[in-house]
């Protein structure tokens, strides 16, 4: 492990170069519009990952366009000084609420980081940015993150660890995460800890059957709330899913605030799905299930190996690693968006291929 430890910026405080390096040729630097398709966070957690993975600088304009408070916020300005940490990084425009960026990366620097969000922004958010520069870097690296771990319209914590990393796993790395304590909105203060073992190169990506349903089970968290809103979610759940009671808990955490998320695993032969729906403020506890359970039915009912979650989130390891790719739900706006991005920075276009109803090969 190499013993050196760099602790995230305050916020709009990475290391700003004023001119841009002496090497760099105008016509080097990548031109992004954050507004394209989809028009949100991904598209600059994205040219980030792929800037650090390439050594491609970028310059994007137009930062999270299509959202209600467009540019930068917390989360992705803590992703922006996470990759500049990790890539040694000369970045323009790094402060809140700024919709254009410049980043000339010079290098991938493993080793020991912590990054505190310092809201209830999603932390595996962070990870994506960083996480597939740091797969193939030299030496192993530790990252510590605080923020939200359980967010809606974010990847959560436990989807990140039982979908995701297996599967990362599978391409050679050795990812080992750990939920210290959840954060969820608002007070946040989530802790995770990741350890990367890296490899020289990346396994293709083939995930083309899902195999035998083997088990499916549910857990439902609650944090500082009555455990009736757990018990009521994992009741519908058992019922619409016909799960014995032995497949469905009651887990009790001690977040810095209130919160609660349910979860159901689909375990298969190739692939476990995991589906998460986030308790809200005014939405009762058998909507947030019943929420999940439609996404399970869609699912199971498709026989497809990826969900749509997980779809997005596969394309830049398959388009860095190569392979046949996977078959998924009708593709998402972020993974048509996200498959944009990597035209832009790698100039090949992933094929979605639609096979039947609600059924897609998505390849290289
Ligand atoms: P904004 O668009 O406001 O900037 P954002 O930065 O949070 O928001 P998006 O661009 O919307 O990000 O990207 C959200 C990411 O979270 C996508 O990769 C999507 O697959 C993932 N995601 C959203 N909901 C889930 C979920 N329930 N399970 C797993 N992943 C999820």
């Amino acid at each position: 492990m190499v013993a050196r430890r760099v602790t995230a910026l305050p916020l709009g405080q990475v290391r700003l170069s004023l001119h841009k390096t002496p090497d760099m040729k105008p016509q080097d630097m990548l031109i992004i519009d954050g507004s394209m398709g989809e028009g949100g966070g991904q598209i600059l957690r994205s040219a980030l990952a792929l800037s650090l993975c390439l050594g491609q600088s970028f310059r994007i304009f137009n930062i999270r366009a299509a959202r209600k408070k467009p540019g930068l916020r917390a989360q992705h300005l803590v992703a922006v000084n996470a990759a500049a940490a990790i890539g040694e990084a000369d970045v323009h425009g790094a402060i809140q609420g700024s919709q254009q960026l410049e980043f000339v990366p010079h290098g991938i620097k493993p080793g020991e980081y912590c990054f505190d969000i310092g809201t209830a922004g999603s932390t595996t958010l962070v990870l994506q940015t960083i996480l597939l520069a740091l797969l193939t870097a030299d030496a192993p690296s530790h990252i510590t993150l605080q923020g939200g771990t359980h967010n809606p319209l974010a990847p959560p914590f436990d989807f990140f660890e039982q979908a995701f990393v297996p599967l990362i796993n599978c391409m050679g790395p050795t990812l080992k995460t750990r939920l210290k304590r959840p954060g969820f909105f608002p007070v946040g203060g989530g802790l995770v800890e990741v350890t990367i073992e890296p490899v020289s190169a990346l396994l293709p990506l083939y995930l083309l059957e899902r195999g035998v349903l083997l088990s499916q089970c549910a857990w439902a968290m609650v944090s500082h709330l009555p455990e009736h809103i757990a018990e009521r979610e994992l009741n519908v759940i058992g019922q619409q899913l016909g799960l014995p009671t032995s497949a469905l808990e009651v887990r009790q955490a001690n977040a810095k605030g209130p919160g609660n998320a349910v979860t159901i695993l689909i375990e298969s032969e190739h692939v476990t799905e995991v589906f998460v729906g986030i308790g809200e403020r005014g939405i009762r506890a058998e909507a947030v299930a019943e929420g999940v359970v439609t996404a399970v039915r869609r699912y199971l009912a498709a026989g497809v190996p990826v969900g749509e979650y997980l779809a997005d989130q596969l394309l830049l390891p398959l388009a860095l690693a190569g392979g046949d790719g996977f078959i998924t739900l009708r593709p998402t706006q972020h993974t048509t968006t996200n498959i944009d991005v990597l035209e832009k920075f790698m100039g090949k276009r992933l094929v979605c291929e639609e096979l039947g109803h609600d059924r897609w090969r998505i390849s290289c």
